[in-house]
């Protein structure tokens, strides 16, 4: 009998440049090096034992099956509710509101559904990294501008700003999607009032829609108000509203999100949706769905975040490192280039390998967030992390 040789089918990567995530790399290197992993975002602490009994609750009580294709109308409706009460919209519950199975998945989603091959999606870098690919998955164009970088007078960097002229220069009638995020990964800058004006003016009389990453809404910290695209009456109609529950209590593993836009845009949504994930876990929606009805469960998370920013900054001010400000999120970028150490020349990448298997401290290098790094000795921490991990690492970190 003939052997026929068993062939290994070959077939042309969709996404040739994408390796694994740097999230990924990054928290593997710290568990091989039993590092502290203040690379990752995600909190190492748990969450409120109330929100596991509502959800056991309702695995209890037989809420088992397949939920409505959109999202319990429940969630929906405490979706709806919070959006209304913090940033004044009110969004349809029945049209207008879908869950998804995080953030993540709501972008790729909304990207999905009105991005056509060819079509221009401006993005800002550094940028969440499920961007692009998102974008290449749909066959656009990503057209990157950079955050402009500002530097102090020893050069090192001390802040970040959006590059208006540049956006000004790359929205044009090809513009179909531009994907803004506030508070931002991994800079913790945030959008003001004035910037969203701004956007609107330059989108005022093209076709552009707008992708809104507000997954860390509810850290902005100091007393300042989160400027969500919800609250502007121009850009409301035309943007995906992306959020996330796992940030917002300490549930990052639970992957249930949401997308809120307008009906038209959520029509679209909604038909890539029904086929990608169809619908999201039920007893989770049902659980977060209890757990929202208390509002003081997200009005209490800027104050609980500010004093581990604060206690953490504290830390670091012993340190070489530089701190950058952080008005939002619950991450610490730091320009490391005047530490009192050799190390302080290496790329990010290479810096961070170093931090984590040398100093036993992993964090992400920003520059992973660019397609073409632009290397500014920029790494981020995340520092949603308990009292004594953050101490641990602080006493790690105390000489360099
Ligand atoms: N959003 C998280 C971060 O920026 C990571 C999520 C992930 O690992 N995909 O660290």
């Amino acid at each position: 009998m003939t052997q026929i040789p068993s062939v290994s089918p070959t077939f042309p990567s969709r996404l040739p440049k994408v390796g694994t995530t740097i999230f990924t790399v990054m928290s593997a290197l710290a568990s091989e090096h039993k590092a502290i992993n203040l690379g990752q975002g995600f909190p190492d602490f748990p969450c409120d034992r109330a929100l596991i009994e509502h959800v056991n609750q309702a695995m209890l009580n037989g809420r088992n099956q397949y939920p409505q294709m959109i999202g319990i109308p429940e969630l929906r409706h405490g979706i709806q509710e919070k959006i209304k009460s913090l940033y004044g919209h009110k969004y349809e519950l029945d049209s207008e509101i879908t869950i998804t199975a995080g953030g993540t998945q709501g972008i790729l989603t909304a990207v999905l559904c009105c991005v056509s091959p060819g079509d221009e999606v401006v993005i800002i870098e550094p940028a969440y990294d499920s961007y692009r690919p998102a974008i290449d998955l749909a066959g656009g164009k990503a057209i990157a501008v950079s955050l402009a970088t500002i530097r102090d007078e020893h050069n090192q960097v001390s802040s970040y700003e959006i590059p208006w002229d540049q956006l000004e220069k790359v929205i044009n009638p090809k513009t179909r999607l531009i994907m803004i995020n506030t508070p931002h990964n991994p800079t913790g800058m945030v959008w003001q009032r004035s910037d969203l004006d701004k956007l609107a003016s330059l989108v005022k009389n093209t076709n552009a829609l707008i992708l809104s990453d507000e997954v860390y809404e509810h850290m902005v910290y100091d007393g300042a108000q989160h400027e969500s695209i919800a609250r502007h009456p121009e850009l409301v109609n035309r943007s995906f509203l992306v959020s996330s529950f796992g940030k917002t209590y300490h549930v990052t593993g639970w992957k249930v999100g949401y997308v809120a836009a307008p009906a038209a845009l959520t029509r679209e949504f909604r038909k890539v949706h029904q086929f990608n994930v169809f619908t999201v876990n039920t007893p989770m929606q049902f659980g977060l769905a209890k757990y929202l009805e208390e509002a003081e469960h997200y009005l209490s998370l800027p104050q609980f975040y500010q004093s581990k920013r604060d206690f953490f900054r504290a830390g670091l001010k012993e340190t070489g490192f530089k701190l950058l400000p952080v008005p939002g999120t619950y991450f610490q970028c730091v320009d490391y280039s005047k530490i009192q150490s050799p190390q302080s020349k290496l790329n990010e990448a290479d810096f961070c390998a170093w931090l984590t298997t040398e100093i036993g401290v992993a964090a992400i290098p920003v520059s992973a967030f660019y397609e073409t790094p632009i290397e500014s000795g920029v790494v981020r921490f995340c520092f949603a992390k308990q009292e004594h991990t953050l101490t641990d690492a602080l006493h790690r970190l105390k000489n360099l």
